[in-house]
């Protein structure tokens, strides 16, 4: 597991490995110096189990236990991106749908003023907590619940990122979303296609991004 001595792994050569992956990901069509200067800046190995630390810095996805994942670096930057937009939104809160390791919700509190996530694993939630805390982040507010409920009390939100596989577009999240927002979700079973849906009043308009492949979003039952 990851260790007590959260603080001490913060540090040091992780620096070096974050501009390391940034630049490898800039390489891969990640553009927005915004969310490269967060990726160079996150220690992402404190995020997964230790016994896997030497992987932390290479562009794939890993297991984080529950049989859940760290999603792939590349695909994190990529909904960092579209998050902000082509024209560097300005994003006052974002409301995510599974925390995981919460390494998505820390370069989202280093791109945004206030970021919501809700994770439907207890103990998953518990572990990211101590790793945002560890990087001193402090705009992020955490539940534990099911995410295709979304967030009621806190919404509007100005963008809603959801890091599962939805089967479908949970009506929740949409009618969360404050007019001209966005929410960016996985949208499919066992694969499936990364979608843009954008709130006009009570129209919503629907890009396709690319496919992708998450674990799935779970309705209901929390552990
Ligand atoms: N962004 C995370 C991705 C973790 S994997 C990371 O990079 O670490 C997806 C996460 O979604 C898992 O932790 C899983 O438990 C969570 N999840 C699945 N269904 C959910 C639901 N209905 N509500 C909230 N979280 C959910």
């Amino acid at each position: 597991m990851i260790s007590n001595s959260m603080n001490s792994r913060v540090g040091g050569k992780s620096k070096r490995s974050g501009e390391l992956l940034a630049q490898k990901l800039q390489a891969e069509g990640i553009t927005n110096p915004i969310v490269l200067r967060a990726i160079a800046n996150s220690p992402r190995h404190i995020f997964i189990p230790e016994i896997l630390a030497h992987k932390a810095y290479d562009n794939t996805a890993l297991p984080i236990g529950q049989g859940q994942t760290i999603s792939q670096p590349y695909i994190v930057a990529k909904m960092s991106e579209l998050v902000l937009g082509e024209h560097g939104n300005k994003i006052n809160s974002i409301l995510e749908i599974g925390t995981g390791s919460g390494y998505q919700t820390s370069i989202l509190a280093q791109i945004t003023d206030k970021v919501y996530s809700v994770e439907r694993i207890k103990s998953l939630q518990f572990q990211a907590k101590r790793c945002l805390r560890a990087m001193d982040l402090h705009n992020i507010s955490m539940k534990h619940g099911d995410g295709w409920q979304g967030w009621v009390s806190k919404a509007p939100f100005d963008a809603i990122i959801v890091t599962a596989g939805a089967a479908s577009v949970p009506e929740a999240l949409l009618a969360q979303l404050v007019d001209g927002g966005r929410l960016i979700i996985p949208v499919g079973e066992e694969t499936q296609i990364l979608k843009i849906i954008t709130r006009h009043g009570d129209s919503y308009n629907e890009q396709q991004v690319e496919a992708v492949r998450f674990v799935p979003l779970i309705p209901g039952d929390l552990l």
